[in-house]
């Protein structure tokens, strides 16, 4: 008899956008597999007992390959177990849960899918930006920046509406790239967009600019998120009255990222955690 898969959200860090069924599935887990981004508040409710496995990508850090990850989701089920695959935000957003999912369709296994707040809606939620506005935006793109190093645009549309929101996963630091990925789309330059950095975490930050400043953009502490259209002019957190006060520019800004920043390398964190899983 084999046991079952569970492919489970972890939320955008904080423990309390867990879902009940998902805290119920860790509780009772027998190995968990999971990601970089989920932080140890999360893994403190899996029993003592169970197997965890970081599976993850961070600084360097050999991380399992995506072969090796079904291999081992395939092995542990085929033993009876009831094994958790945990990541961040949603699994099924640019989390590559889809081709988990068809290791183990492949493999006769059961999986079921329990669904997160994936890093857009814990992130505009902080900031208080509706995603969907009446009056601002009435369509939503949620779309990751990972190959923008590359000459590869591929991944960008062609053309966006002035009254979508973009929500921008991986949004990397070469914001000149980005800014001309968002220009060529057909987006106006004064645009309004929003750097959002560790969303729901303590540490949370924000970063308010238009597509033409964002070159000049402070590099946040990573993971961040970068949301773009006119309902961005709604955001509001406590990091924006010290934006403000600060006179708006990059240079006012940098003591505060570096506090940020030495908080952040003080927990682990670095701007190679800005990869997909
Ligand atoms: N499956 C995840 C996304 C994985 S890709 C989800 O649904 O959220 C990883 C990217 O998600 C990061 O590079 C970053 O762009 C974003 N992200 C995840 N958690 C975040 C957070 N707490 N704050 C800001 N961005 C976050």
């Amino acid at each position: 008899m084999a046991g079952k898969v569970y492919l489970v959200g972890a939320g955008p860090g904080d423990p309390e956008l867990l879902t009940l069924k998902a805290l119920k599935v860790l509780k009772t887990a027998d190995v968990v597999l999971h990601d970089e981004l989920v932080g140890p508040e999360i893994l403190s409710f899996v029993p003592p007992t169970a197997q965890v496995h970081n599976v993850g990508k961070r600084c360097g850090r050999k991380s399992a390959t995506q072969a090796e990850i079904n291999a081992l989701l395939i092995n542990y089920t085929l033993l009876d177990l009831q094994v958790v695959r945990l990541k961040g935000g949603d699994p099924l957003i640019f989390g590559r849960g889809g081709e988990e999912i068809e290791a183990l369709r492949d493999a006769n296994l059961d999986v079921e899918v329990i669904p997160g707040v994936t890093a857009a809606l814990g992130a505009a939620a902080a900031v208080q930006i509706p995603l969907t506005h009446r009056r601002l935006s009435s369509s939503l793109i949620f779309i990751t920046n990972h190959r923008s190093s590359t000459v590869d645009t591929g991944d960008w549309p062609a053309s966006i509406s002035p009254t979508a929101t973009v929500v921008v996963y991986m949004p990397g630091y070469d914001y000149a790239a980005t800014t001309r990925h968002l220009l060529a789309a057909g987006l106006k330059a004064s645009t309004r967009c929003a750097i959002i950095s560790q969303a729901t975490r303590p540490e949370e930050s924000v970063f308010k600019t238009t597509i033409e400043e964002l070159r000049s953009a402070p590099r946040l502490p990573a993971p961040t998120l970068l949301i773009v259209g006119e309902v961005v002019r709604l955001a509001e957190h406590p990091s924006l009255h010290e934006q403000v006060s600060t006179g708006n520019t990059f240079d006012e800004f940098v003591p505060l990222i570096a506090q940020a920043e030495s908080f952040a390398h003080s927990e682990g964190s670095a701007e190679n955690s800005e990869r997909p899983e």
